[in-house]
Formats: structure tokens, sequence, C-alpha cells
């Protein structure tokens, strides 16, 4: 397997396009603020796998709980010049025990939940030397991914 050089908005159109059928299904607005041409250099594939899941677990907890469910994704530039997406949904608020351990594996509160999904998030972004948190502010439930990215070679 070889790191590549690729497009961090035509991957998350890609996953957006993949999760298409839970979107509709639950009525899930989906908003962008995203800058463009956002090149990120890694394992496009593993990227992916953090995006479906972070992506699906909002959908989980909107289609449950909201009856005017959205999720915003927005990126911005860090001070170090390392891009910072933010996937937020207006769900309900993570309880704060709750906040500290959903990175660790196997913390679920999902009947056939894993707990795997967020734990192996972290890791494929930290491999990728960047950070995954979580916050939650008022209404929404914000995941935070920072990564390095690199310029755009043809
Ligand atoms: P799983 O989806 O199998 O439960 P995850 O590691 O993906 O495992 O998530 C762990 C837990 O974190 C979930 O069970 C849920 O309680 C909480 N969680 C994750 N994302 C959200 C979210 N967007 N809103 C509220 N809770 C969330
Ligand atoms: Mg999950």
């Amino acid at each position: 397997k070889e790191k590549i050089t690729f497009s961090l908005n035509e991957l998350i159109d890609e996953v957006l396009i993949f999760l298409y059928p839970s979107i509709l299904d639950g009525k899930v607005k989906i908003l962008q603020d995203m800058n463009e041409d956002i090149y990120l250099n890694g394992y496009a594939d593993e990227i992916r796998q953090v995006f479906i899941n972070i992506i699906f677990n909002a959908i989980d907890v909107l289609t449950q709980y909201r009856s005017d469910p959205v999720i915003h994704i927005k990126s911005k530039w860090t001070p170090e010049g390392h891009i910072k997406l933010d996937i937020a949904n207006n769900g309900p608020r993570i309880p704060e025990h709750l906040v500290s351990s959903i990175f660790e594996p196997f913390v679920t509160t999902k009947t056939l939940g894993t707990g795997l999904g967020l734990f192996v998030c972290r890791e494929i972004i930290e491999k990728h030397q960047g950070t995954l948190t979580c916050d939650t502010e008022s209404d929404w439930t914000v995941f935070s991914i920072t990564l390095p990215t690199e310029k755009q070679t043809i």
C-alpha cells in the first residue's frame, strides 16, 4: 500500500454520495463550507473510513433524535498551516463522562455498537500526523480533524 496525494473535497463528496441513502431516508440536511483545492497525502482509503465513521455516527444519532437534522461540514486553516475539518451535527449533547471515553475501544451506547469506530478513527488520523477531538457547543456535537496538507502535484 502506498501513500498518495488526493483531494480532500473529492473524498468528502465521495463519502456523501456513498452515504446518500441513509441521508435521504433520515431527511438529514448537509451543509458544506469547504476551502477549495485542499490536498492531503496519505492512505486515502483509511481517511475515507474516518469520514464514513464520523458522518455515520452523526446520521445515527440524528435519525433517532432530531426532527430537523443537520450535518455541517466546514474547513478552515489553522495558524500552523494545517487544515481543520469540523463535522458538526445538531444532536443531543454527549454526556460529560462519555466525551472523555468515546475514543476508547469498546465504549458504545448502542445495542449493536462495537465502540471501535472512533478508536480506529483516531489511530488513523494520528498515523497521518493529525488530531481528532470532540467538543459539544450548545446544541451541536463537533468532531474536529486537523491534518497537514500537501501542495498539489500534477
Ligand atoms: P459505535 O458507533 O459502535 O457505538 P463509536 O466509537 O463510533 O462506536 O462511537 C462511540 C460512542 O460515541 C457511540 O456509541 C455514541 O454514544 C457516541 N457518539 C459518537 N458520535 C456521536 C455523535 N455525533 N453524537 C452523539 N454521540 C456520539
Ligand atoms: Mg460508530
